[in-house]
């Protein structure tokens, strides 16, 4: 599988890298095999439109805007174009409805799986339940939920070779980590990590890991062979967060960038 990242921060921020050159922090949006999204904080300000034009599914882990941005404009993009199959907008039923009755609703966005018209809609929406395999484009997604601030999942990806786990939003939680476990194809875990040390209240309040949370974490997960891509980082702590993690220690940690391409 090849796993492009278009956005991999808490948020959205314009920040200076280690040369001082401006880097872009831009919010969650991985692009699996070229035709599916899991989430989608970042879609249309990463892609040309032949691009956009191959994504079949988009994973949604939960509601929280910066997971959900890039579908209203991407179903702009697609008015017209997707040929009587829409583009499948998967996730939790409780979220599903959220996104349909506050963003798809006639007055914050059109309702773009009826509009311009039914046949020509862009989206179609499908919800998915918790640990229920759905099969999409030659790879197997498994929600699984996570321990968020609202309903949520994470993620198993998997084809006939390989795997990978998506946390999602979550603070401490159990039940994925069993699963990646147990999981003899996986080759890597993206797993968020929002807040540094020292604002462990914060982490705790809004449901997200700190450094130091997420090395419990990955003492459950019980697997230091395989690489551990830390994503979601609050675009305004990068630095505390960095010192954080690299106090840790852990020669399979490393931080995603967006741009990033990672072929498992
Ligand atoms: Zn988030
Ligand atoms: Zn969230």
């Amino acid at each position: 599988m090849i796993v492009r990242i278009l956005g991999c921060h808490g948020s959205e921020l314009i920040t200076t890298d280690s040369r001082g050159r401006p880097h872009e922090c831009k919010a969650c949006g991985f692009l699996v095999n070229g035709t599916c999204m899991v989430d989608a904080g970042s879609i249309t300000g990463s892609l040309v439109q032949s691009e956009q034009d191959k994504i079949r599914n988009v994973l949604l882990s939960h509601a929280h805007f910066d997971h959900i941005k890039g579908v209203p404009l991407l179903a702009d993009n697609m008015v017209g174009r997707t040929h009587g199959t829409p583009i499948n907008i998967w996730g939790l039923p409780e979220v599903v409805h959220l996104v349909r009755q506050h963003i798809f609703n006639g007055e914050i966005y059109p309702d773009f799986a009826r509009l311009p018209t039914v046949e020509i809609a862009p989206l179609t929406f499908q919800p998915f339940l918790d640990e229920k395999p759905i099969q999409l484009d030659g790879i197997e997604a498994v929600p699984v939920r996570v321990n968020h601030s609202v309903p949520a999942v994470g993620f198993l990806i998997r084809d006939e070779k390989t795997a990978f786990l998506y946390s999602g939003d979550t603070a401490e939680t159990r039940r994925i980590w069993e699963l990646g476990k147990e999981e003899r194809r996986l080759k890597a875990a993206f797993i968020e990590t929002s807040f540094p040390n020292d604002l462990k209240d914060v982490a705790k309040a809004s449901g997200h890991l700190t450094p130091e949370t997420l090395r419990g974490e990955l003492v459950k997960l019980g697997r230091p062979d395989v690489p551990v891509y830390i994503y979601h980082l609050k675009p305004s702590y990068l630095k505390r967060i960095k010192t954080d993690l690299n106090a840790l220690r852990l020669p399979n940690l490393h931080l995603l960038e967006e741009g990033q391409v990672i072929t498992l």
